[in-house]
């Protein structure tokens, strides 16, 4: 790398040759990128020197935050012994092997098996493989049909996509791709005005149900959900929804999915989202935290349900990607979950950070700009509003949200905007005092935004 570079040359290089995902290319050409080049703790130091809070974990990643050493120990020293093997065709390597009994030691007793992948979008696509797989073994070939959630987010490949409901991403590239049905998210600040939070709940899951009834009870293998929907704008269903999506699943007898990219590994201050939520889930997809985002890994904890099947077969299941249970990247994951065990950090989480954060962060509330404050565990989000009685939105929908995020950044945090809801998923070691820095900041910025919008007639 030519470090003599300078931001404007590195921005240059960036715009002539690097196609950046989830961005508009021509904006990023006009812009510039925003350039970090090294991090420490919570804070990223961008190219210009500034220290910024980074309020979402990478990409709700960074679980135990940046520059732990002994997770570049972890990867140095298994580079020097195996850089790689692969796990196919009978063959294994000791990091990978212990990761597996780690997770199956971590995770919920139904799940005693693991599938590795590279990435979280890859666990999406082994969840089908191996629910299809299921059911043909289980002689019901025609349950092949999953359902998702509209709004619902399971990573960016075709299958990825086409359980995630982001209709935008299928409006792309011709999805979703069939056998896929989707109902309505369960969202009670946009759908569920009029009714208790208890009642929308049920109502909610009973859309499942009907789903099954429109489908055909024969022909449902699945359903996926993430216990809270992240990229989605951290929507929290009522807690009355995930029991009456259980009882559903298991009076129909399809497979429940818990897509725990985002909330495993302590995100809602237990172990998994599923544990918060009670559900009893036959498979659960992983990644992001899973190495605090330091290598790509992703996987499917497989129930014995499902596990028992594929093993009692006796037949080869043919699914596999080069760099399932890489060493290196085990090595890291392994390190990170023993950090977590050893140090607490999902009961700090649980007893300290989320206590805390959930506090301060409905006090947003009071707020002129804000029509709902919600979290839970270190997940927090603001809904943005132009009106608060009678609720009234800004049109078009987005660019408020998005003027806030940019202001956020001056102000030295990172929180996301997803159309007008500002998000926050910040490094699960976050301290007290890191959280009120955090939730300074983010008052700052309101306050800017809604002085900003008066200013322009927009209020
Ligand atoms: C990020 C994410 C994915 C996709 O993971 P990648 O590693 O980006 O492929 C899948 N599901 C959920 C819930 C996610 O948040």
């Amino acid at each position: 790398m030519d470090r003599h570079r300078n931001k404007a040359d590195w921005q240059a290089l960036d715009a002539a040759h690097f196609l950046h995902p989830f961005s508009d290319s021509r904006q990023i050409a006009d812009r510039g990128t925003r350039l970090i080049t090294r991090a420490e703790g919570i804070y990223l130091y961008d190219v210009d020197g500034n220290r910024i809070l980074d309020g979402m974990s990478g990409l709700w990643c960074v679980a135990l935050g940046y520059g732990r050493r002994e997770l570049a120990d972890a990867a140095y020293r298994q580079m020097n012994e195996l850089p790689y093997y692969n796990s196919f065709f009978q063959c294994t390597t000791p990091p990978a092997i212990e990761l597996a009994a780690k997770l199956a030691q971590l995770t919920p007793p139904q799940f005693q098996h693991v599938f590795f992948t590279g990435s979280g979008s890859e666990a999406i696509d082994t969840v089908i493989r191996l629910v299809r797989r299921y059911w043909q073994l289980a002689g019901e070939a025609d349950r092949n049909v999953i359902i998702g959630r509209w709004n619902g987010y399971h990573g960016s490949t075709i299958a990825g996509a086409s359980l995630g409901g982001m209709k935008y991403m299928h409006g792309q590239g011709m999805l979703p791709m069939p056998g896929v049905e989707h109902i309505q998210q369960p969202y009670g600040f946009e759908l569920g005005m009029g009714q208790s939070s208890a009642d929308f709940g049920v109502a909610a899951a009973r859309l499942l149900e009907e789903k099954i009834l429109e489908v055909g009870a024969h022909r449902v293998a699945a359903f996926i959900g993430e216990p809270v929907q992240g990229a989605g704008g951290v929507i929290i269903p009522p807690q009355t929804y995930w029991p009456e999506i259980q009882r559903i699943c298991d009076r129909y007898g399809i497979l429940l999915v818990s897509d725990e990219v985002i909330c495993g590994f302590g995100r809602t201050g237990q172990w998994f989202g599923c544990e918060h939520f009670g559900t009893r889930p036959d498979l659960m997809s992983m990644a992001k935290a899973l190495s605090s985002g330091y290598l790509p890994i992703g996987g499917v904890m497989v129930g014995d349900r499902v596990a028992n099947m594929l093993i009692a077969k006796g037949e080869e299941f043919a699914h596999g990607f080069t760099y399932s249970g890489h060493p290196v990247c085990s090595a890291v994951a392994l390190e990170n979950l023993c950090i977590l065990e050893r140090e607490h950090v999902v009961e700090h989480v649980r007893d300290v950070a989320a206590p805390y954060l959930q506090e301060r962060w409905a006090a947003f509330a009071a707020h002129p700009l804000v029509g709902e404050a919600r979290g839970v565990g270190l997940l927090g989000a603001l809904e943005l509003v132009r009106s608060k009685e009678p609720r009234q939105w800004f049109e078009p929908r987005g660019k408020v949200g998005e003027r806030c995020r940019d202001n956020a950044i001056r102000n030295g945090l990172v929180m996301r905007a997803t159309r007008d809801t500002m998000i926050i998923a910040p490094p699960l070691v976050i301290t007290r005092s890191e959280l009120d820095e955090l939730v300074e900041k983010a008052w700052r910025t309101l306050d800017q935004t809604y002085d900003e919008l008066k200013r322009d007639g927009l209020l």
